[in-house]
């Protein structure tokens, strides 16, 4: 399957595109930005995790943002683009996208038992596809 459509262009090379790297988040964390050392594609979802879960609480309060706009207004601070083209993600995007189709959940058990990774992160990837229908839609 082809998951390439959810980002427009693969990054040719930025200031994140190796790691390691040091930049500082954009999630306050005990009251300040901290800076950090990335070192993987795990240390990046970290920080997504983060803007997720900021989003979402400010959903609660009030506030209506789109977690993936976020993330992907966010992304660039910290992170290349790319992160949402490597093999796991393509697997996440492929597997969410079958589950999807067959009304399956993608992990055995109801949807409350399914990993709470895997539920933020199919959470944020049906914003993109929505997002990018969308557009597509826009454009003719
Ligand atoms: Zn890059």
């Amino acid at each position: 399957m082809e998951a390439n459509f959810l980002i427009d262009e693969r990054c040719g090379g930025c200031r994140f595109h190796e790691y390691p790297y040091k930049a500082q988040i954009p999630v306050v964390i005990d009251g300040k930005y901290e800076e950090r050392h990335f070192t993987s594609d795990s240390d990046v979802w970290q920080i997504i995790d983060l803007i997720i879960k900021e989003t979402e609480q400010s959903n609660d309060e009030g506030s209506s943002f789109n977690i993936a706009e976020s993330v992907m207004a966010q992304l660039p601070f910290f992170a290349c683009k790319n992160i949402m083209f490597d093999r796991e993600s393509q697997q996440d995007i492929a597997r969410f996208m079958y589950s999807k189709q067959f009304n399956t959940p993608p992990y055995s058990g109801s949807y409350g038992e399914q990993p709470k990774k895997w539920v933020e992160k199919s959470f944020m990837l049906n914003n993109l596809i929505e997002r990018q229908k969308a557009k597509a839609m826009k454009h003719g």
